[in-house]
């Protein structure tokens, strides 16, 4: 005796903020790529909400570290210590090569504090005056939704009614080497980057960027601080997008898929020079670093180095780029991706097609108007890829 989905979108409206669009469609049971409604009809989620579920929805070891630490402690508070967050920190430190992490929740806050880092280090470290640290962000950035972050965004519709703003930012143009140089100053402290742009629409700087992003960064004791939060932990076909030009950020901000689509968990990796000018009472949050994330979070680290999920990504990734490389349609206008994260860029709005795609059984989302993005979870398996290119197909050839 399910609820009918209509009754469902139904009450949601009643109540809810209009702050989202989603496509009518309710999931109410998952497993691994697969996903269904009331009503019994299955999809394939190409979207792994945003990326954070590269594990899949509801591993069975992330589930199974849920389950036991619910059973222990769920929330401590940072008042005192609690079994889970050492181990979480060990791992993520072996993981990023950074040996000090501070955890938080949810991706916006990770930035916040990466943005609180900077700051402090320019004052404490590098010596600006007070007041005075700038920090460089790029064009079409997305970082989240917070009122600082929502300062430096270039989109005037995330921005429109929500002044005044935090002051202390420039914006130059994404992979644009020569504008960051010109940008850097005496009381530049961090430049805050996407390796891939997300949300943009998957957009890929040009090759070499990173390594003279890098390079420029450490020539001027600026701060590179990688936003790995969308493109971290193998989605891209690499641990960090970072890795793609072998470049070592100052700071990795990570978040979504850290948590294994269970629970929010986010955190920041840096150097004890960098991470070491938080003092108590400087920052910090109720529910960040609580043993059940901490236990969520470890699973999931363990699931994308066990399952190696980078190198499938690679692998199924270019798979799939390829065949949609293959496709006869004039109105594509550009296809481009890190692994099983993949924009088809299309002429006209990309909308219709997602829903489209929903009645073939794969949920897509538009990002910005013209971009459908493909990005399954990293788990899924040739065949199942197989049977979404043939839906792909079936929406987008012109015969
Ligand atoms: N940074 C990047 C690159 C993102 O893609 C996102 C979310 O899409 C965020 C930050 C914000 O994360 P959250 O929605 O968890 O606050």
């Amino acid at each position: 005796t399910n609820i009918p989905s209509s009754r469902i979108i139904q009450q949601t409206d009643t109540h809810g903020a209009r702050n989202y669009h989603p496509l009518p469609i309710v999931i109410s049971q998952a497993q691994g790529v697969w996903v269904e409604d009331p009503e019994g009809r299955r999809y394939m989620d190409m979207l792994s909400a945003y990326s954070a579920l590269n594990q899949g929805h509801r591993h069975p070891a992330i589930i199974a570290a849920l389950k036991e630490q619910a059973d222990k402690v769920t929330l401590t508070s940072r008042a005192f210590h609690n079994e889970t967050l050492g181990q979480l920190y060990a791992q993520l430190a072996a993981y990023t090569g950074k040996s000090m992490i501070l955890p938080m929740n949810t991706g916006a806050e990770a930035v916040e504090t990466a943005l609180k880092a900077i700051r402090r280090w320019g004052y404490d470290v590098k010596g600006i005056a007070e007041d005075q640290a700038e920090i460089i962000v790029c064009e079409d950035n997305f970082h989240g939704r917070t009122i600082t972050i929502t300062s430096f965004s270039s989109a005037p519709d995330y921005k429109r009614g929500f002044g005044p703003f935090t002051p202390g930012f420039r914006i130059i143009p994404y992979g644009d080497i020569q504008a960051l140089e010109a940008a850097i100053g005496p009381n530049t402290v961090g430049f805050l980057f996407e390796p891939i742009q997300g949300e943009a629409g998957i957009r890929i700087p040009p090759a070499g960027f990173l390594r003279q992003a890098r390079e420029l960064c450490s020539k001027h004791h600026v701060l590179l601080a990688a936003d790995e939060i969308q493109t971290g932990f193998g989605r891209t076909g690499r641990r960090f997008a970072c890795d793609w030009e072998n470049v070592v950020p100052d700071m990795y901000i990570m978040g979504k898929a850290l948590g294994g689509g269970v629970f929010p968990v986010s955190a920041i990796a840096a150097s004890p020079d960098i991470l070491g000018v938080f003092d108590p009472g400087s920052h910090g949050s109720t529910f960040g670093g609580n043993p059940l994330g901490s236990a969520v979070a470890s699973a999931a680290l363990k699931v994308i180095e066990d399952e190696r999920l980078a190198e499938r990504s690679e692998e199924l990734g270019s798979y799939l780029l390829e065949a949609l490389k293959s496709i006869h349609n004039p109105l594509i206008t550009d296809i481009r991706g890190r692994g099983l994260f993949i924009g088809l860029e299309l002429a006209v709005p990309a909308r219709p097609y997602c829903e489209k795609m929903m009645e073939a059984g794969l949920l897509c989302k538009e990002t910005h108007e013209h971009t459908i993005r493909f990005a399954p979870p990293l788990i899924i398996t040739r065949e199942e890829l197989d049977w979404a290119i043939e839906r792909i197909y079936s929406v987008l050839r012109v015969s």
